[in-house]
């Protein structure tokens, strides 16, 4: 697919030309230095290619000059000495921008498995901290049965008092840690997990529910799942 960029002379305004369409863009104010056909945009599948049409006219990629340029979203298009800033949500509506959000797939697997694992060390340490009550129960059980005479009891209650201790001291380090991890691990996972295409945060939904939609609810960049 091929772009004619230029200005209109009667508005002023952008002038976008593909095969028989034709748009107008923006609400005027393209300088002069602009010309009538100033430049070409070929699209072929992902790749994108910038060609200047007219010898007095100038085309900047970053601030470069260029005849015929090979270039992405991101680079910074300027037409004529006025340097006159091209707005890619033009090109959009020739070619309906896409989302591939397939990547996201394994953020959002990554994000849920960390989760999982993070509650089940904290279950684990719950579970192994009533263990200490368990010994308690054996040693008062065990005193009650001997009359008082095994001396196993005392060993029971020792044990109970030190393991007590070792989870306590566990307990009071992870009670900074784990919010921590929680905390960084949400952090990243809304770093991570946003539309390919505007960059906004998706929210935390399964990466399936989000296939279910047809394109991104911000920028409406058609998703490819
Ligand atoms: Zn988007």
């Amino acid at each position: 697919m091929e772009i004619l960029i230029g200005r209109d002379t009667e508005t002023n305004k952008l002038k976008l030309t593909s095969g028989t369409k034709s748009i107008l863009h923006g609400t005027g104010g393209v300088p002069t230095s602009v010309a009538n056909e100033h430049c070409r945009l070929e699209i072929n599948d992902q790749s994108l290619r910038i060609k200047n049409l007219n010898i007095n006219a100038y085309t900047f990629v970053n601030g470069q000059a260029v005849e015929s340029k090979a270039i992405s979203r991101n680079d910074n298009i300027a037409l004529g000495t006025d340097r006159y800033p091209f707005d890619w949500k033009a090109i959009d509506t020739f070619v309906p921008p896409v989302s591939d959000i397939r990547p996201l797939k394994s953020v959002w697997e990554h994000f849920e498995d960390e989760n999982i694992r993070l509650q089940i060390a904290e279950r684990k340490f719950n579970t192994l901290r009533s263990a200490t009550g368990i010994i308690t129960m054996a040693a008062i059980a065990l005193s009650i049965a001997t009359g008082g005479r095994s001396p196993w009891y005392i060993v029971l209650y020792g044990a109970a008092i030190i393991i007590s201790l070792l989870f306590f001291v566990k307990a009071y380090r992870d009670s900074s840690q784990m919010p921590q991890k929680r905390q960084d691990l949400t952090k990243q996972f809304q770093r991570d997990y946003v539309c390919p295409h505007c960059g906004h945060f998706l929210g935390n939904q399964a990466y399936d529910i989000l296939a279910q939609n047809d394109c991104c609810p911000y920028c409406k960049a058609k998703f490819i799942h």
